[in-house]
Parts: C-alpha cells; sequence; structure tokens
C-alpha cells in the first residue's frame, strides 16, 4: 500500500509501495544522497531515496547556492560602488533593493533545484520516499508506517548548524543558516558570530548589501584552518568593505531590547556591548546522527565526528555505507559527492576506492576567495615531509592587475628536492576556478614541470600557476641546461644583431 506524504516543497507527493529488497537504500537526498542515487540507478541497481525535508540537502536550499546567489549581487554592488577605480562613474543613487536579491536568489534556486525534482528521479530509476528514516534492524529502515529492506545502504544525513552555548542567546532569538535566506528585510545591524567560510561569506555579502556588519571570531584569524597569510588578506578585505571585525573575542551573553537583541563581546583586553537587528550563527557543522536507528544497525557514531567509516567510507556495519558531511571532516558539497562516488564503487563491487585516495580542494567564496588543496606546510611537517614553496602574487599578474583584483597570491608547496606538488593556496578573485589545474596535477601525479610547460591564454589570471610553477623550473635548472640556456640566448642575441655590450 502506497504512503501519503507531503514533499515539504510544496507539491503533494504520494511515496511508492516499496519494491521488495533494494540493491541500495539512501537516507538524505543532499549532494551525497542524490549523486549515489543517480549514479547506482544509472547502473541498475533498485535504489531508494528517502528524503525528511527538501530534495537537494543543504547546499541547494541553505548553503552553497543561495549563499553564492546572494555573493554575486554582493559583489555587483561593491563594483558599482567602486566604478570610479574602472574609469566609469558611480551612479548617484546606489539604492539596494534587498527583496530584488533574495528573489533573484529563490529563483535560481528553484532552477537549479528543478534538476533534482522527485519526479526526474523517479524517471531516473530510483524510488522516492518522503518521511523521517530510521534504521530498525541491521537491514531495514522505517519511513513513517513502511520498513524498506535492503542489501545495502547509505547514510546521507549530513549535518546541521552547531548551537553556541551563549548565556540568553535561544531567548533572545538568532539566525542560522537555515533561517537566514527566508529574510524579508534586510537587517540594519547584524552581528555574525564565527569566523569560519560561511561566517566571512554571509559577513561580506550583508555589508555589500548596505547592513551594518561586525563579525566576532574567537581566534586569532578568520578562517583558522587556511595560512596566516591568507586569512589575514581576508580580515582586511572585509575591514575594508566597511565590516567591524572583532578577532580574539567571544559572545558572552546576549538578551533582547525591545526589537534590538544585545551582545556582550569579551577579548583579552576589552568587554563591549553592541546592538543589532539579528544575529547570525555559524560557528560550524554538527552531523546529523540524531533519531537515525544507528544503535539498531550497529553503527558506530560520534556525536562532534559523526558515522564511523574505513577507509572505503564502509561503516561497523558492513553493508552500511556512508558518505558526506555525516562522516567527513571537510564538509563540502563536492566531498559529499566524491566520496558518494566512492560508495557506490565499492557498495556494488565495481572496483575498491579508498577515502584517502581523494583529492579534494575547497574555497571560501569571499572577495579574494581563498581556495586551498592537498597539504599546508604544517601538516608536511607533521609528517616529516620537507617542504619549499613557490609563490607568485596576484599584482605580478597582468590579467589580475587588468581587472583591479591584484590582490592575493598562488604558492605552491613542493616536497624539497623534487618535482612532486604536495598543495597549494590560491588567494585570489577566481582562486576556486584556479585551483583545480593544481588539483588536477596533484589527482594525476603531474609536477610543476607540467604545470610550466602548459600554455595558458593570455591574459588570465590562472596563467599565475605557471608562473608560480616557472619559479620552480627556473629554480631547478642543471648546471648544464644553465648553459645551454645561456648559450642559445647568445646566439639568438647575435643573429638578431643586437648589440651584446650595452
Ligand atoms: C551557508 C553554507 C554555505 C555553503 N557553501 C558551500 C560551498 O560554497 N561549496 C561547498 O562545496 N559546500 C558548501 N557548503 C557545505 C555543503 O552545503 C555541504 O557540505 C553539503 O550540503 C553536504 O552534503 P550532504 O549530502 O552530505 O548533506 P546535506 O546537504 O546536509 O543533506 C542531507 C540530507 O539528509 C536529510 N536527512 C537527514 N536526516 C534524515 C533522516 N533521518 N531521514 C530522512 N532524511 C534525512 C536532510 O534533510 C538533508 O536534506 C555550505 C554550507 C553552508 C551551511
Amino acid at each position: 500500500m502506497a504512503a501519503a506524504a507531503a514533499q515539504p516543497f510544496g507539491e503533494a507527493w504520494r511515496n511508492p509501495s516499496p519494491a521488495g529488497v533494494y540493491d541500495l537504500a539512501i537516507i538524505g537526498a543532499g549532494p551525497a544522497g542524490l549523486t549515489a542515487a543517480r549514479f547506482a540507478a544509472a547502473l541498475g541497481a533498485k535504489v531508494a531515496l528517502i528524503e525528511r525535508d527538501r530534495l537537494g540537502g543543504a547546499s541547494l536550499n541553505v548553503g552553497s547556492v543561495p549563499s553564492k546567489a546572494m555573493l554575486r549581487t554582493a559583489r555587483l554592488y561593491a563594483e558599482m560602488a567602486a566604478a570610479e577605480d574602472y574609469g566609469a562613474h558611480t551612479p548617484n543613487d546606489i539604492s539596494i533593493d534587498f527583496q530584488a536579491v533574495m528573489q533573484r536568489m529563490r529563483s535560481l534556486r528553484r532552477r537549479i533545484g528543478d534538476q533534482v525534482s522527485a519526479d526526474r528521479l523517479t524517471a531516473a530509476g530510483s524510488d522516492i520516499f518522503f518521511g523521517q528514516a530510521r534504521f530498525v534492524g541491521r537491514r531495514a529502515i522505517e519511513v513513517g508506517d513502511v520498513a524498506l529492506r535492503f542489501d545495502n545502504a547509505l547514510i546521507a544525513t549530513g549535518s546541521s548548524s552547531l548551537t553556541p552555548a551563549i548565556s540568553g542567546l535561544s531567548e533572545t532569538g538568532y539566525l542560522t543558516n537555515e533561517t537566514v535566506f527566508d529574510l524579508a528585510e534586510r537587517p540594519r545591524r547584524l552581528l555574525v558570530v564565527g569566523g569560519g567560510p560561511l561566517g566571512c561569506e554571509l559577513a561580506q555579502a550583508f555589508c555589500r548589501l548596505g547592513s551594518q556588519v561586525i563579525i566576532a571570531q574567537d581566534d586569532p584569524t578568520f578562517l583558522p584552518k587556511e595560512e596566516r597569510d591568507a586569512a589575514q588578506i581576508l580580515a582586511d578585505a572585509l575591514a575594508r568593505d566597511g565590516v567591524e571585525v572583532h578577532l580574539n573575542t567571544s559572545v558572552a551573553a546576549a538578551h533582547a531590547e525591545g526589537d534590538q537583541k544585545v551582545v556582550d563581546l569579551v577579548s583579552e583586553d576589552s568587554r563591549i556591548q553592541v546592538r543589532v537587528d539579528q544575529i547570525l550563527v555559524g560557528i560550524g557543522r554538527a552531523p546529523n546522527v540524531e533519531d537515525l536507528g544507528l544503535e539498531a544497525a550497529g553503527v558506530r557514531y560520534d556525536r562532534t565526528a559523526g558515522v564511523q567509516v574505513d577507509d572505503f567510507l564502509r561503516t561497523t556495519n558492513r553493508r552500511i555505507y556512508a558518505a558526506g558531511d555525516v562522516c567527513l571532516e571537510h564538509k563540502f558539497a563536492h566531498s559529499a559527492e566524491a566520496s558518494a562516488r566512492a560508495v557506490i564503487f565499492n557498495a556494488l563491487g565495481l572496483r575498491r576506492e579508498r577515502l584517502s585516495d581523494l583529492t579534494i580542494p575547497w574555497c571560501t567564496y569571499t572577495e579574494p576567495e581563498i581556495a586551498h588543496v592537498g597539504l599546508y606546510v604544517r601538516d608536511a611537517w607533521a609528517l616529516s615531509i620537507p617542504v619549499e614553496t613557490y609563490v607568485m602574487l596576484m599584482h605580478d599578474v597582468d590579467r589580475a592587475v587588468i581587472d583591479g583584483a591584484h590582490e592575493g597570491f598562488v604558492k605552491i608547496h613542493m616536497r624539497q628536492g623534487t618535482d612532486r606538488i604536495l598543495g597549494a593556496t590560491i588567494v585570489a578573485r577566481d582562486a576556486g576556478e584556479m585551483i583545480g589545474e593544481v588539483s588536477l596535477a596533484i589527482r594525476l601525479g603531474l609536477g610543476m614541470r607540467d604545470l610550466a610547460e602548459a600554455i595558458h591564454a593570455y591574459p588570465t589570471q590562472a596563467s599565475a600557476v605557471r608562473m608560480a610553477a616557472i619559479a620552480y623550473v627556473r629554480g631547478h635548472l642543471t648546471p648544464s641546461l644553465k648553459a645551454l640556456r645561456w648559450f642559445r640566448s647568445i646566439r639568438r642575441a647575435i643573429r638578431a644583431g643586437a648589440d651584446l655590450w650595452t
């Protein structure tokens, strides 16, 4: 018997009748669950995909897509305000229509969301069930009053915003990524708590869209995992935009006074009170492991680290795998997708894919963007790997100068004495696009000589990667090659009639 359920997007939906034992039952239809469902169904597997909320998960609905849509309009406003720098006139009255910004964001979200409608997924071969799923045994999942049996299952339940322990905060009220994109009005004054990617991106977006933004971060830098010089450039950029930056500062307490929220910010040498209309909390993510019946399924987990998996993404129940935010340290849409693809290879016995073999880049989409792949120098040191680093500053890159986006650098870390790339950090307007090249090089075992030989279109920001590689090659010419180069350049100069003595 088919069970009726409402699809949270408003459309009525009738869950299908379960079709016997599923080859793969997936809990969660975010990037990880959707990738797994599409891939497994395309391979002919019998797939059940269960979602309790909206298809697309955090990334589509309350994460990557809406935040990047807002950032795009925010960048446009920033460029309008800086029109004089580009030989244009700043419009007299730049009035920001916040509702139009949010409308655009929602319409883009709908458009991208159309790719993952329940009808499309069904047509592609998956049975879609809406409802809260929980394991009721080692090979069974319950959704509402329906039980689904499986040969293999995938936990792809993602993560949720961490709640900070701040006295009075819940009574005062605050926004998270789950509610901020529903705002109908721009907050006049906004306090952002947390200086990770989410906090920095949204602080910059709201500031450029006209809010007075204060950001409080309890670490000495933003993006504490990134290299210090990268984080410093971001702190300067936020301050230049007009964000009031409070580093080394924690939020001690909050209370409401009328429509206002009054918040105590405490640092080593000061305690101040700020008054804002809204507080946005972005201090990290907690894996969604609650109410999943993981005990019944024999799946071990931890409330902080999430579902425990081995290098093949298998849980402590050998028929159950996990992918995405619920088990990964690096919580990104593309790592969720990559880990889900690996699960399909492993679960369906196509080939053995290891989590540790994945090369995963990431990016914070502020302006400038901050992207990274592979090892940081501190990681290399911890592994006793000697490192040498090649840096190209963006202000030496023609396209960056032309674009008026010459802040930042490309920094590539090499295993000393070899042509092996260990990792890279890129700070540039389009760092997220540029990091893909280094990521590919690491994945394919290519070195700096390969990057130096790859012809890049001129002028591009991406040529900064090649310029860093050329610096490496120049520094590693053997004595005979150096002599040859010198000899050739003299010959060329004589042929060209150059006066060698001037
Ligand atoms: C503001 C913000 C901006 C971001 N920007 C980026 C970015 O630019 N780039 C990037 O790569 N990443 C970004 N991320 C991270 C990215 O959104 C996540 O890493 C990604 O969504 C994780 O995918 P997932 O499939 O593991 O989980 P999710 O997307 O969280 O999906 C999990 C799904 O499982 C469902 N679910 C949970 N429990 C159950 C249950 N018991 N029964 C049924 N269904 C259940 C949930 O409803 C959800 O739909 C951002 C995140 C945030 C919050």
